[in-house]
C-alpha cells in the first residue's frame, strides 16, 4: 500500500497473488481494510488543497514524467501483469503502451481546461463559468486490465487536479504496485495518488461510498457491483462514473467481406482470452456469407495456442480462476444441450501443464438461439456463439435485445446500412469494419445497464471536473 507517500511494510495480515497460468503463488500483500482507506482518502484530502493550486502545466510535467518511466519499464510492467493476469506478454506489452497514452493525452488536455463567458439578459451582468477539480477521487479497478483502466482514471483526475485513492482487483494488485512506484518516481507530492491493496474489497468500498472526503467514485468492473456502489455513493451525492458489463453484437451484414469479419473477429474475441467488457458476445451473420465467414473463423480459432503467457508461441492465456472456466463450461453445456454446434474446441484443457492452470479451448459454436444462456449472459471467457440470420432489417432489433449497451462491431460495406447500424445501435462504442475503437482520445462508456459517464477524450476530463457559474454585476 502507499499512502501519503509511504509504503506499508509490515502489515498485520497478508493476502496472497496468484498465476492463473501455474496456480503458483507469486507474492502476498499487505491486506488493507476500511482503516487504510480511510487513512488514504485523509492524506487525499489534505494534498487536495495544493494540488488543486498547482497549475495544469506543472501537474503536465508529473504526467509526462509518469509517461516516461512507463514505456522506459514496459517490460517490466508486462512480465508482472502476465504473471498475475495470464495475457500472453506480447498482448500485456501492448497494454502498457496504451495505459501510458493516458497519461500523455491527459497531461495535454488538462491545459485546455476552457471556461465560458455567456451574455446576459441583463446589461449591467455577466456570466463566467470555471471549470474546477471535483476533489478526492476513490477509484476501483478490476483484474482484466490491470494497468490501463488505472490510467484511464487517474490520467484524467491527477490532470484536472484531482487527488486519489485506488483499489486495485484482489487478483491483480501487483501490476498496481508498480504503477504507483512510477508516479513516486515521477516525483508525485504525498498523498496525491493513493493505493490501498486488500483481499476484501467490501469495507474499502464501504469507505470509499460514505467518507464525507470523497467527492467521486470511478468504478469499472461487473454490472451488478456497479450498480450497488453507484446507489450507496448516489446516497451521499457523490458524483459517480462506472464503466460496466457489455454482451456486444458483431453483426455480418450480407454485403460485407466475410474473410475480413472472421480475422476481425478471431482478433478481437479472444483478446485477453475474452475476458473484456467489449468482447463479442453474440455475433450475428447473415446466412448467404454464413460458410466463408464459419470457415476462416474456426480454422483461425482452431490455430491458436493456449497457455502460459511467458512462453513464447503462446496466442491464448488461461481464464483469471476456477469459477471464470466453470462459468464458461456451464454456459457451452447449456448451449449445446439446446441445439448449438461446437465448431472447435468446447472443453477445458487440462493435459499437461494445463492442468495446473485455468484453461479453456478456444470455441466456436453454431446455430445460437435466445432460449441460450450465452446469448444474455455476459461470457468473459474464450467462447464465439454464432447465431446466423436471414434479413438484415431484421438485425439491429436482435442486437439491442439486452439489458447491457457497451460495445457493438458492424461490418458492411454498404455506407448506408452501417450508418443505419450505427445510429440505431443502442451502444456506446461502435466499431465499423473496425475492432478496435478505443483510444485515450476518443469516448469509452456505455448506455444502459453499461455505465455512466465516459472515460477518455475531453469527456473523460470533465467527469474529474465542477461547473461554476459566477454572475458579476458591473
Ligand atoms: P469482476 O467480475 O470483473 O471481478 P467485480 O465487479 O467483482 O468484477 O470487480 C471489479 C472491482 O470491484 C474489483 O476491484 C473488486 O475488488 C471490486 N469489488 C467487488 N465487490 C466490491 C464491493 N462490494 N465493494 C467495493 N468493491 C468491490
Amino acid at each position: 500500500m502507499y499512502i501519503n507517500g509511504n509504503w506499508a511494510t509490515a502489515a498485520d495480515t497478508e493476502f496472497e497473488i496468484f498465476n492463473p497460468a501455474t496456480g503458483a503463488v507469486i507474492q502476498s500483500l499487505p491486506d488493507g481494510g476500511a482503516e487504510a482507506a480511510r487513512a488514504a482518502i485523509d492524506a487525499a484530502a489534505s494534498a487536495f488543497k495544493t494540488w488543486r493550486a498547482t497549475t495544469p502545466y506543472q501537474r503536465a510535467e508529473f504526467l509526462m514524467r509518469a509517461h516516461a518511466l512507463m514505456l522506459e519499464r514496459q517490460e517490466e510492467l508486462a512480465k508482472v501483469m502476465t504473471a498475475e493476469q495470464g495475457k500472453p506478454l506480447r498482448a500485456a506489452m501492448t497494454e502498457v503502451k496504451y495505459a501510458s497514452d493516458f497519461l500523455q493525452w491527459f497531461a495535454e488536455e488538462g491545459k485546455r481546461v476552457y471556461g465560458e463567458i455567456i451574455p446576459s439578459a441583463r446589461a449591467d451582468q455577466r456570466f463566467y463559468v470555471l471549470h474546477q477539480p471535483v476533489g478526492v477521487v476513490a477509484a476501483i479497478t478490476p483484474w482484466n486490465y490491470p494497468i490501463s483502466m488505472i490510467t484511464r482514471k487517474l490520467g484524467p483526475a491527477l490532470a484536472a487536479g484531482c487527488t486519489v485513492v485506488l483499489k486495485p482487483a484482489e487478483a491483480t494488485p501487483l501490476t498496481a504496485v508498480e504503477t504507483f512506484k512510477i508516479f513516486e518516481d515521477a516525483g508525485f507530492p504525498p498523498g496525491v495518488v493513493n493505493l490501498v491493496t486488500g483481499a476484501d474489497p467490501k469495507p474499502i468500498g464501504e469507505e470509499f461510498t460514505t467518507n464525507p472526503k470523497v467527492a467521486k467514485l470511478t468504478f469499472t468492473g461487473s454490472t451488478a457491483v456497479g450498480k450497488m456502489l453507484a446507489g450507496k455513493a448516489a446516497a451521499n451525492m457523490k458524483r459517480v462514473s462506472c464503466e460496466l458489463g457489455g454482451h456486444a453484437p458483431f453483426i455480418v451484414l450480407k454485403d460485407a467481406d466475410p474473410v475480413h469479419a472472421a480475422k476481425g473477429l478471431q482478433l478481437v474475441k479472444f483478446l485477453n482470452t475474452g475476458q473484456a467488457c467489449i468482447s463479442p458476445n453474440r455475433i450475428f451473420v447473415h446466412r448467404e456469407v454464413l460458410e466463408s465467414f464459419l470457415e476462416t473463423f474456426a480454422d483461425r480459432v482452431g490455430g491458436m495456442k493456449a497457455g502460459n503467457g511467458m512462453e513464447q508461441g503462446v496466442t491464448i492465456g488461461p481464464l483469471v480462476n476456477e469459477a471464470a472456466v466453470a462459468k464458461v463450461e456451464n454456459q457451452v453445456k447449456d448451449a449445446v444441450a439446446k441445439g448449438a454446434e461446437v465448431l472447435c474446441g468446447g472443453q477445458r484443457l487440462i493435459e499437461g501443464d494445463l492442468g495446473q492452470g485455468h484453461f479453456f479451448a478456444p470455441t466456436v459454436l453454431n446455430n445460437v438461439t435466445p432460449d441460450m444462456l450465452i446469448y444474455r449472459e455476459e461470457t468473459f471467457g474464450p467462447v464465439a456463439a454464432v447465431v446466423p440470420f436471414d434479413d438484415d432489417d431484421d438485425v439491429l432489433a436482435m442486437a439491442n435485445d439486452t439489458h447491457y449497451g457497451l460495445a457493438a462491431y458492424v461490418y458492411s460495406q454498404n455506407l448506408t446500412q452501417a450508418m443505419r447500424l450505427f445510429e440505431g445501435l443502442e451502444f456506446g462504442i461502435i466499431g465499423i469494419n473496425d475492432i478496435n475503437p478505443a483510444s485515450a482520445a476518443a469516448p469509452f462508456g456505455g448506455q444502459k445497464d453499461s455505465g455512466l459517464g465516459r472515460e477518455g477524450s475531453r469527456e473523460g476530463l470533465q467527469e474529474y471536473l465542477e461547473t461554476k457559474v459566477g454572475g458579476f454585476s458591473i
